[in-house]
């Protein structure tokens, strides 16, 4: 079986997150942080070095850095270069075309600004914007649901004139994915319930009728104006219950016949929701899926496999890659380069099975690692 070369394929790189400006780890302990989804200190300690994504890294970087392939020679060599080189190293070599960072995460005042980030990979960057974040800084300053309601809606009239190309929502690891019409009466109390944790300290947005509400506001938005909006689906760190983490949850959004106009993009390939993503991006003509391949962690086997499901049953115009790269650049980097080479093995095996001519095959891996994203986007 003969994988399809996509090497040369510049990647958009349609959720990332930002690079922090201290590269400077420390530890190889510290550094390995950046590797798990795991905030229990012992497990960098004690686990990550064992993982298959962790290995791959070690092995991949070393020729990179130009150092034996030990975790010690290959930590030490990335310590010795300066954060502002080994990132603009790292991006330039994956070749990118455009990255998509969402900014709610790691803290903007910890990473490079969007447009220095671009300078430094030499590509496009565009940031995207994270509307739980939003919604938090104005429940603060605002004394009414409905007063909220107008100032988020004033915030969202006109999201490509504010800079963004797309919005996200972090509702899985909140509240859940179900997404819920709420009567105003159970909008209200849970108004004041979060302005009752507010003022003990706790801003954290985590009160169900109220942000399914207040999502709804964004979503009406998004819609006419036909802004996509990313969800975290799936796979991410403990603050998510998995169990609820499957995109079928968000049937009565999808179902919305008002929000049709809505472009959907289900993250992670919906880790290890990825059948019933690809489903939803068959059944519903505005749901896309997302194909993510530096977070989750995973072995190359299992990335092979997720790739496999998602374009057996989507159509191969919904699939968008991404790298989810966050903190480190050697994620944004290894994704690019594991993506290119795991899509390029699944085409391949479409071209054998006589499901696509190699032509296809090559314009299917173009399509996937760029041009969806730059028509779905409107780059
Ligand atoms: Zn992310």
């Amino acid at each position: 079986m003969e994988a399809v070369d996509l090497t040369h394929v510049p990647v958009v790189d349609n959720h990332c997150h930002g690079v922090t400006t201290d590269q400077a780890f420390g530890d190889v302990e510290a550094w390995r942080r950046a590797f798990t989804e795991s905030t229990d200190p012992r497990m960098p300690r004690e686990h990550v070095a064992t993982t298959v994504f962790y290995r791959r890294l070690i092995r991949a970087l070393a020729p990179f850095l130009g150092c034996e392939p030990t975790e010690d020679a290959v930590f030490a060599a990335r310590t010795a270069r300066e954060g502002k080189g080994l990132t603009a190293e790292l991006l330039r070599a994956a070749n990118i075309d455009t990255l998509l960072l969402d900014t709610g995460f790691p803290p903007p005042e910890e990473v490079f600004p969007v447009p220095e980030l671009g300078e430094l990979g030499g590509c496009r960057a565009e940031p995207m914007l994270r509307l739980e974040v939003l919604m938090e800084s104005l429940l603060t300053g605002h004394d009414t649901l409905a007063a909220t309601e107008e100032a988020l809606a004033a915030a969202l009239e006109d999201v490509g004139a504010g800079g963004h190309v797309a919005l996200k929502s972090i509702a899985a690891y909140r509240t859940g994915l179900d997404i819920r019409e709420w009567s105003r009466e159970e909008a209200e109390a849970s108004f004041r319930e979060y302005r009752r944790s507010a003022l003990k300290g706790s801003a954290r947005l985590v009160h169900k009728p109220l942000l399914d509400t207040l999502l709804h506001v964004a979503f009406a938005l998004a819609a006419d104006q036909q802004v996509p909006v990313q969800f975290h689906v799936g796979y991410g760190d403990a603050d998510t219950d998995l169990l609820l983490g499957n995109p079928l949850h968000l049937r009565a959004v999808l179902e919305a016949h008002e929000y049709r106009g809505m472009p959907v993009v289900l993250l992670h390939e919906c880790y290890p929701y990825t059948r019933q993503g690809g489903y939803l991006a068959g059944v519903y003509e505005n749901v896309y899926l997302d194909l993510s391949y530096g977070i989750p962690l995973l072995g190359y086997g299992e990335m092979l496999a997720f790739t496999r499901q998602a374009l057996g049953v989507a159509p191969i115009s919904k699939l968008v890659y991404s790298s989810d790269g966050i903190v480190v650049p050697e994620l944004h980097w290894m994704s690019a380069i594991d993506g290119r080479r795991v899509i390029g093995e699944a085409l391949g095996e479409l071209v054998a099975y006589g499901e696509a001519s190699l032509t296809e095959a090559e314009a299917a891996g173009e399509s996937v690692l760029r041009g969806n994203a730059i028509r779905l986007y409107r780059l």
